[in-house]
């Protein structure tokens, strides 16, 4: 898994910083993930496909994670795109996006799919043979849902060597890697634990922006490889960040901690701090594994 991150800053673009996006590649997608102003601009710099991008994922309608996307919409148009683009997101996307292609007599000539979100309970939003996108409902200002990526579980790796001893034909590979035990000629039944090994352990990754502390998410959470946490102040602006329901860094490594995730990655950090070193600072003092997005970076995992 591999996260692109486009933007990681909270309200307005400056010229050193942009609001947020990431792509999240994973099992061959490349899903978008919000979409803020510049965004664009972030997907040329790394050199990202646009059209391998099939899948929107947009957390809540609030500027700084929308208003890239109408651009981005009208872009993939000019490039000749004909393949379906899925947009998730808050109920009322479809009419604000619409509304501007229907102004500007622009329609796509690409079949734009909305899924407007509206469920309080986390939801199943995506799904194939590799791949699950759940919603995490979380705690903002407006309707926010974050996103649970999980791959699922592969295919058993065949161990060639005692195939080989076995004398086992071809023609059987595929059902060993699905888990199948195998009876040879004579009648004896090989178990497939002596033919295969433990597929790699599946990956997740959980989003989490904009919210304030919000402890309900914890048990769907829990274990998972990464978790980018909005931290958009330090304790210092506490009573800001109460106010207008958002986390600070300690509030997004006590998350991190109950939950017991892999690494933390930290982001939508206010345009008021000179630095974003204290935020890392100041979460590491609750939770050992903390990394700071930045924009342009790339964390794999
Ligand atoms: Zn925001
Ligand atoms: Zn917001």
């Amino acid at each position: 898994m591999k996260l692109n991150v486009l933007g990681c800053y909270a309200a307005t673009p400056r010229t050193i910083t942009n609001p947020t996006s990431q792509v999240l590649e994973i099992k061959n997608h490349l899903f978008l993930i919000d979409c803020g102003e510049g965004t664009q601009v972030q997907l040329r710099k790394s050199k990202i496909k646009f059209s391998r991008i099939n899948h929107i994922f947009i957390s809540h309608l609030h500027g700084d994670h929308f208003f890239g996307l109408p651009g981005l919409v009208s872009t993939f148009r000019l490039l000749g795109r004909e393949k379906e683009m899925h947009i998730y997101g808050p109920k009322g996307i479809k009419e604000a996006i619409s509304l501007l292609l229907k102004l500007g007599d622009s329609w796509t000539n690409y079949p734009l799919r909305f899924h407007e979100l509206t469920a309080r309970d986390s939801e199943l939003i995506f799904e194939d043979e590799n791949v699950t996108v759940e919603t995490i409902p979380l705690d903002h200002r407006v309707y926010t849902n974050g996103f649970l990526f999980r791959e699922k579980m592969g295919e058993r790796k065949l161990n060639i060597e005692a195939v080989a001893n076995y004398k086992i034909d071809k023609c059987y590979f595929q059902n060993i890697k699905n888990g199948k035990d195998i009876t040879l000629d004579d009648g004896t039944v090989v178990p497939n634990n002596k033919l295969t090994f433990d597929p790699p352990k599946p990956k997740s990754y959980a989003y989490c922006s904009d919210t304030g502390y919000y402890p309900e998410i914890i048990g769907q959470i829990k274990n998972v490889d990464a978790l980018y946490h909005e931290s958009t102040f330090l304790e210092s602006e506490a009573h800001l960040s109460t106010k207008t329901k958002h986390a600070t860094a300690r509030e997004a490594a006590s998350i991190a901690k109950k939950a017991d995730v892999g690494t933390l990655i930290l982001g939508h950090y206010s345009t008021r701090y000179k630095s974003i070193a204290l935020f890392k600072e100041e979460a590491e003092a609750i939770f050992p594994n903390v990394e700071l997005a930045e924009d342009g970076k790339i964390f794999e995992f």
